[in-house]
């Protein structure tokens, strides 16, 4: 009964399914009474509390300050600036109703928030000395979305926000760039998922901006994930929302405005990229348990076994996130089993017999790799193991990603690759062939990498001259 209730659908049987098992029986999320919403539970908070440790560490080095703005929007603000409404309002929830009467105005439940911080920015704004402003906000929003699937589309989600105004041009798009980095050092560091740094497209940019930048990860499945996003949105949004400044030479100007987001996609990306047939793998740094102590209790050492483990959980909890399982109902089989499906990278079993060498044995989660240590040896063991796992699982994925990113000459290719995996191509920046890529095949442009070298190709998709490098690929 135990091993039926934690059955896992194997990733080659069917992706999805595999996925909903693993988030579901590794007590991440629940689905809530609400289509399209969904609970994270606390196993599943904790990594998103790990994220934002990471990210607010990396914000306040660069000089950001985090603070709240509010949950709705007034219509005539979030209309002010035309291509962004154009693009949101789709997807926008409208509250109509408070206090029992129907609004004078409609208010949006935000999907975005540079209307109503580009509002407040107007006023707080007057003179060079105020700039450059770098806030960050972490908040909800809400996009009204027809499909879901827990933390990579939800109609409400998790995020940060940054939004930051700057006195020439040149420093905001420094920002863009930066943030964007900052993404990628706690994305590879962190959740060691390895990413594509790239430009957006035309006609794949955030709507509003001058320039999208964007961070594409590669999941197991060969599909790819839009993990990160940095927008340099020029003086679009502070011309709709009159952020002007009083420069030193004593003219009045429109400041350089950006913002970046990052939401708890990044959570359905961990899972997608490490996880296998016995659950989640969690990368140490952002894993909520990273040591399991299991003890092997059988007749007459059971309190010697017991009494050993909690001295040895004495001993690591100093320095790592531990649990002992001493749950009587259940064997050590089960446990493993369990703790496996959650992702702990590490498991130290005990037993009567470890009691009597004075050893412990530890097993890894990643590879399955296990090996004797003695127990003056634990703390340091389990210390250089996690930085172990934690390496070899970026490494790991940063390998599948070098497999499964193909160069073609012409995008058809894909095809015999099933369109799994990245493609890479040049193209002749119309978007006429990017519509028919997309027609054709389902693929979209990830990204214009920002290592690409200058060239002078033919276009993957139409032949024609090309100086654009691109990748694409099928993505969430
Ligand atoms: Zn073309």
């Amino acid at each position: 009964m135990e091993n039926v209730l934690k059955e896992i659908t194997p990733k080659s049987v069917d992706y999805s399914q595999w996925y909903v098992d693993v988030i579901t029986k590794a007590d991440l999320v629940d689905y809530a009474p609400i289509k399209g919403f969904m609970v994270i539970k606390p196993y599943g908070y904790r990594i998103w509390e790990f994220i934002q440790e990471a990210m607010n560490k990396e914000f306040r080095a660069t000089g950001h300050e985090n603070a709240y703005f509010p949950l709705l929007i007034p219509e005539h603000l979030l209309t002010k600036e035309a291509e962004h409404v154009e693009g949101f309002s789709p997807e926008v929830a409208w509250v109509t109703m408070g206090g029992g009467e129907v609004l004078s105005e409609r208010l949006a439940v935000r999907p975005t928030s540079e209307t109503i911080i580009g509002a407040m920015y107007s006023k707080w704004i007057q003179s060079y000395r105020d700039l450059p402003v770098l806030m960050n906000q972490w908040s909800n929003v809400v996009r009204w979305e027809k499909a879901t699937r827990p933390f990579l589309r939800t109609t409400e989600f998790l995020w940060q926000e940054g939004h930051t105004v700057h006195r020439t041009r040149e420093e905001a798009e420094r920002e863009t760039l930066q943030q964007l980095f900052i993404y990628q050092r706690v994305i590879e560091g962190e959740l060691a998922i390895p990413v594509v740094a790239g430009r957006k497209s035309a006609g794949e940019r955030f709507a509003g901006a001058v320039e999208t930048y964007t961070l594409e990860a590669l999941m197991g499945d060969g599909r790819a994930l839009q993990i990160a996003t940095s927008h340099f949105l020029g003086q679009n949004f502070a011309q709709a929302f009159d952020i002007q400044f009083l420069d030193e030479d004593g003219v009045l100007k429109y400041g350089w405005t950006t913002s970046w987001g990052s939401s708890t996609r990044m959570i359905g990306g961990l899972i997608m990229v490490h996880g296998d047939d016995k659950g989640l793998r969690l990368p140490p740094r952002v894993a909520p348990i990273q040591v399991v102590i299991v003890p092997i209790m059988r007749g007459a050492e059971r309190d010697a076994v017991l009494a050993y483990a909690d001295r040895l959980q004495k001993m690591l909890s100093a320095r790592f996130r531990v649990r002992l399982d001493a749950r009587p109902e259940f064997t050590p089989g089960y446990k493993y089993n369990d703790w496996e499906m959650r992702g702990v990278p590490l498991r130290i079993e005990v037993g009567p017999r470890d009691v009597a060498q004075g050893a412990v044995v530890m097993a890894r989660r990643d590879t399955g790799d296990k090996a004797p240590v003695m127990l003056g040896d634990v703390v340091d063991a389990v210390a250089t193991w996690l930085d172990d796992i934690q390496a070899h699982l970026l490494e790991e994925a940063r390998q599948r990603l070098a497999e499964r990113t193909v160069a073609v000459s012409d995008y058809r290719e894909a095809a015999q690759h099933g369109y799994r995996g990245f493609f890479t191509g040049d193209w002749c920046g119309q978007e006429s062939c990017a519509e028919q890529l997309k027609a054709d095949t389902g693929m979209t442009i990830r990204c214009l990498p920002l290592d690409a070298k200058p060239r002078s190709g033919r276009c993957v998709v139409c032949q024609g001259e090309a100086s654009e490098r691109m990748v694409f690929a099928r993505a969430y």
